[in-house]
């Protein structure tokens, strides 16, 4: 049985390790605890520890850090915001201003023309408000058998309800029951297009809903598309009447060189879903942008007009979006995201270069400032990654054995060649053990 919450029974017996009340995130805590990195500080592009340390923060923390951390001006955004409001909701004829603001400015920018936006608290929220409307829509167009979630193999939707039930990375979804906690999903392999064509025929269109799809897969090990897989996507969505909801929570804002990956990879979603990178995390905040297609039935003048029941207590929270469109501000003012562009030619040939002279690297990928590191199998990336941060940076091991590369765009080049030239070293420190 893979499922890894089934342990054997001898475990009960186990030694407890206690360790502070906060329960740490997706850790096994035997492994963690007593060796936790507490961050107290940040400083564009470094952060600090309560030991003393002073690290490169080469992932942006969870890929959220574009513009670095402890940023003066949005720390003055969400004060002057606090002191004037700290949010009103949005829910019937109330809304805030912060929100309204953000809401057209988000439109203004968004890959699909005449957008609607809907905000809430962050990646794993925005996913599942995106899946509650491919599926209302369908209800709504009168073919309720159009239910089913279609997602890659490999794929991370963040581990709410909904992110766990279309969880490409198997662990996500297991220990929640024989099958997963909203029934109607399933899955597809990562780069074939000519097997999501298969599938689609055998599960039989007229229950699909909706694929999700990360345009450039993160956690899953930081996956470009192959060449002509999205456009196949988007044509055999087409001609299945099958939505796109298109999760940009790492790849909005700027990370792939482009404000949205859809521009770069020219897809046409019907629902793109957004986070970190829309405040760089200065606050909590995601939300969703939604073609005219879905939004327009719901705002017909007629009694008849249906609601979309959903919202929450903070979707449209006053200073998140406060501090948002400050964000924004300071994105296109310091001109970050054509910075990304010149960054990923640098990030492009410095693995490059690794993958050349260094034989534990198997494989290298690049997109924007996105990039992942897979080393052979002989070696640990977690082992690696640890190693990593004795040298003063920080990588992550993601699925594949792969390290993870996506610092904040506001780094030099040489800081960037100082990391990559890290990664190397740890590798190697760890090959000769
Ligand atoms: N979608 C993707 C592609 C993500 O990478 C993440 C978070 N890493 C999420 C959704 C979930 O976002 P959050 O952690 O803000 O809930």
């Amino acid at each position: 049985m893979s499922n890894t919450d089934l342990h054997p029974p001898t475990t009960a017996t186990a030694p407890l390790v206690d360790g502070p009340a906060l329960w740490p995130a997706q850790a096994h805590t035997p492994s963690v605890l007593g060796r936790q990195l507490v961050i107290e500080r940040g400083e564009g592009s470094y952060i600090h520890t309560t030991d003393g340390r002073r690290l490169f923060d080469g992932t942006a923390g969870l890929w959220h850090a574009n513009v670095g951390h402890s940023h003066p001006e949005l720390a003055q955004a969400a004060y002057s915001q606090m002191q004037r409001l700290e949010t009103y909701h949005t829910f019937a004829r109330f809304t805030n201003d912060q929100a309204q603001a953000l809401g057209e400015r988000l439109a203004s920018i968004s890959p699909i023309e005449r957008s609607k936006v809907i905000l809430n608290s962050g990646g794993s929220d925005a996913i599942d408000v995106a899946c509650k409307l491919a599926r209302r829509h369908w209800q709504r167009e009168g073919r309720p058998s159009k239910q089913l979630i279609l997602s890659r193999e490999f794929a991370y939707h963040g581990l709410h309800a909904y992110g766990t039930s279309i969880a490409g990375l198997e662990f996500n979804r297991e220990g929640y029951g024989t099958e997963s906690l909203v029934p109607e999903t399933a899955r597809v392999p990562v780069h074939d297009a000519d097997a999501l064509e298969r599938i689609i025929h055998e599960i039989g269109a007229d229950t699909i809903a909706a694929i999700v799809t990360e345009p450039v897969q993160g956690t899953g090990g930081v996956n470009p598309p192959a060449p002509g897989y999205l456009d196949k996507l988007q044509r055999l969505a087409r001609e299945n009447d099958i939505l796109i909801i298109l999760d940009e929570v790492i790849t909005g804002f700027g990370r792939t060189g482009t404000m949205f990956a859809a521009e770069r990879y020219q897809v046409d979603p019907d629902i793109v879903t957004f986070a970190k990178g829309v405040t760089s995390g200065y606050a909590p905040l995601g939300g969703i942008l939604i073609s005219p297609r879905l939004w327009e039935p719901f705002y017909r003048d007629s009694p008849d007009t249906p609601v979309f029941r959903h919202g929450s207590t903070y979707g449209g929270h006053a200073t998140s979006a406060a501090v948002a469109l400050a964000h924004l501000d300071l994105l296109e003012r310091e001109q970050l995201i054509p910075r990304v562009r010149e960054l990923e030619t640098v990030l492009d040939q410095q693995l490059s270069a690794l993958a050349e002279r260094n034989s534990a690297v198997q494989d290298v990928r690049v997109a924007g400032l996105l990039g992942g590191v897979t080393l052979n199998e002989n070696l640990s990336a977690e082992r690696v990654a640890d190693e990593i941060i004795e040298l003063g940076f920080i990588s992550r091991p993601l699925r594949g054995n792969t390290l993870q590369i996506s610092p904040p765009f506001i780094i030099s080049n040489d800081e960037l060649i100082a990391f990559v030239n890290a990664i190397d070293e740890a590798i190697t420190t760890e090959m000769t053990r």
